[in-house]
């Protein structure tokens, strides 16, 4: 049973990156690992656009996105909320035991940034949460406009999750003053899942040598004293090590801005192709997703018929809706290693079974 992911995550994975996996294991205190781990930070910088160290974390994103609020919230932390991910952060928050604020916006509607100077104008925090791609609903915030505000508030830290974004596009971590970036493996690096991502600022480190609670595994101060070796706090997945060596290489080779005008071209064509067959996009406008489209389903389709018969005669699966939006919506990646052509030959299909896909009463 074959068949081919452009559900936004996890996506499909090369040929040449499963085989990076397949090499002999190295200990993670050898020589070898301390060179391998050093030789991957100049292309993870370079794709954060940062000085500060970028650490791996044997995890999916969600252990550094709840590590991270445990790592610098002592007052209070803001959790903006505008889809799945974004909310589901607040509760991890307070199950942490954190004091946490929720600023709410209906899904598919971006972060407001007037909204969270409101907020954070009130003095209760210290630690602000959002999510710039919400991969639930297709939105993507103003990360700059968001940025400038936070920036205004000095003893806030920012945790910002890039994890569908992050690669595609520019995330310019120095420069918008973003404090802790997080990213995952398996949506726009088009690697397994199992391993992510966290850049933290200086002033991010300051405040987590100075917070009660932090635990091992996720704590920053542990990652930082590592890093300085070349290692990781605890034994890491080496196999996603290996194929992210592997990634960095093919996206040097590709080039950055290559790489980007690549994921807004594909984007683009999806939309256009989608458009034209009566949809919509779900967000509002002008806050697509550049990773992903999100469609309301305005023909109001059979979406479970559609992947039945993508999957069954295309060999392709998409996404038939995030939680409560499930039929409601349908999300298409365009992250990772598409290209022209096999973004065109997924729409040829999806052309094809929608033709034979009823609609629902
Ligand atoms: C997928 C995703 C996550 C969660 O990632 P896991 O790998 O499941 O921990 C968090 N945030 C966003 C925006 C995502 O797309």
């Amino acid at each position: 049973m074959s068949y081919k992911l452009f559900i936004p995550g996890p996506i499909a994975v090369s040929d040449k990156t499963l085989r990076a996996m397949a090499q002999p294991m190295i200990g993670h205190r050898s020589t070898d690992f301390v060179a391998l781990y050093q030789s991957l930070q100049p292309g993870l910088q370079a794709l954060a656009y940062t000085k500060d160290p970028v650490y791996l974390s044997t995890s999916s994103a969600w252990g550094l996105m709840e590590g991270a609020v445990r790592n610098v919230t002592r007052k209070k932390v803001l959790n903006c909320m505008n889809g799945a991910f974004s909310d589901k952060w607040n509760d991890v928050a307070l199950r942490c035991g954190k004091p946490a604020g929720a600023l709410k916006s209906e899904w598919g509607q971006p972060v407001d940034p007037e909204a969270v100077r409101r907020e954070l104008a009130t003095g209760a925090y210290d630690a602000i949460t959002f999510i710039h791609n919400e991969t639930s609903c297709g939105c993507m915030s103003d990360l700059p406009a968001l940025m400038a505000v936070i920036r205004q508030f000095p003893d806030v830290i920012s945790i910002v999750d890039t994890v569908s974004s992050f690669s595609a596009m520019p995330i310019r971590k120095d420069e918008l003053g973003i404090d802790i970036l997080i990213s995952g493996s398996q949506k726009a690096f088009a690697l397994p899942p199992g391993l992510s991502f966290c850049s933290p600022s200086k002033r991010a480190l300051d405040r987590a040598a100075a917070t009660e609670g932090r635990g091992y595994y996720f704590d920053l101060i542990e990652f930082q004293k590592n890093h300085e070796n070349g290692m990781t706090p605890s034994t890491p997945v080496i196999p996603l090590i290996y194929a992210l060596k592997s990634k960095l290489e093919d996206i040097k080779a590709e080039g950055l801005d290559q790489r980007h005008a690549r994921h807004a071209r594909l984007n683009q064509a999806v939309r256009d192709f989608i458009f034209a067959k009566g949809f919509k996009l779900f967000p509002r406008e002008g806050y697509g997703s550049v990773t992903l489209n999100c469609f309301a389903n305005t023909q109001n389709i059979d979406l479970a018929a559609l992947n039945k018969t993508l999957k069954s005669k295309h060999k392709l699966v998409i996404d038939g809706g995030y939680g409560k939006l499930k039929g409601k919506t349908f999300r298409i990646s365009n992250m990772g290693d598409e290209t022209d052509e096999t973004i065109a030959a997924m729409l040829k299909s999806f052309e094809s079974a929608l033709a034979e896909t009823p609609k629902l009463a």
